[in-house]
């Protein structure tokens, strides 16, 4: 599988940049060898290489199909991200996983000095975890947002808003399986304020205990959305 970022529209397109790089000099892709391409529109491109150039492939598209692994609902998750390895970790399993979003968090207790990853670092870890689950539709990551600002933002009226923070109620007695439009909270390594436990409950969400141990972050976000993803 490979990834175009622009939008395939004719019978034939030009692969270059880190797609390209990857194609020629770690697959080793040749003339006449087949590729699916997807380009993030919920469509697979099944493709036959014609060319390979220094740093670019070009394709002929054989056919075009809508292929829906997406799940039935909007799914987002905001977290305070962790450094490096630990933020690629949860990108990919939320692309795995089927979230829409995920919208990095700026909460009272995380770390203020902690530089986020560039925007396309993070987006290339979208792009390889997709190739890899067959993903058709690019996971979205939004810009970091102040917790007491994005709690209460509710425009598409979600239907569950679960905040993990230890001693919320037992996560299996609020049948997290969502029918519609979810977001779910995961607080940073200090865990999310009482401030903050207390705007969440006034916009109306519930706050959920993940067990009786404490989770590392991209563990308590794996266990949560793995629970309301179906
Ligand atoms: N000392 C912090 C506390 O007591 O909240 C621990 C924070 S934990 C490392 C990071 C985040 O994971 C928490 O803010 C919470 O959102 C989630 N989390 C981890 N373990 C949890 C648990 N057992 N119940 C609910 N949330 C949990």
């Amino acid at each position: 599988r490979c990834y175009s970022a622009k939008p395939v529209t004719g019978d034939t397109l030009v692969i270059d940049g880190p797609e390209a790089h990857h194609l020629l000099h770690v697959l080793r892709v040749q003339p006449g060898q087949s590729l699916v391409v997807f380009d993030g529109t919920g469509v697979e491109f099944a493709c036959d290489v014609s060319e390979c150039r220094r740093a670019e492939i070009e394709l002929v598209v054989r056919s075009a199909e809508p292929v829906d692994r997406e799940l039935p609902y909007s799914l987002e998750l905001g977290v305070a991200l962790p450094k490096g390895d630990r933020t690629r970790w949860i990108i990919e399993k939320c692309v795995e996983l089927g979230v829409t979003k995920v919208t990095p968090l700026v909460t009272d207790y995380g770390d203020r000095k902690a530089k986020l990853e560039s925007a396309t670092k993070l987006q290339r870890h979208v792009i390889e975890a997709s190739k890899q689950c067959g993903r058709n539709v690019l996971l979205g990551i939004s810009r970091a947002v102040q917790f007491a600002e994005w709690v209460q933002e509710s425009g598409e009226h979600p239907c569950l808003q679960l905040l993990a923070h230890p001693g919320g109620v037992a996560l299996h007695r609020v049948k997290p399986t969502s029918q519609g439009p979810t977001r779910l909270a995961i607080g940073p390594e200090g865990g999310f304020s009482d401030v903050e436990v207390a705007q969440a409950q006034a916009a109306n969400w519930q706050i959920v205990d993940l067990g009786p141990r404490i989770l590392r972050i991209e563990t308590a976000a794996l266990k949560l959305v793995a629970a309301v993803a179906e």
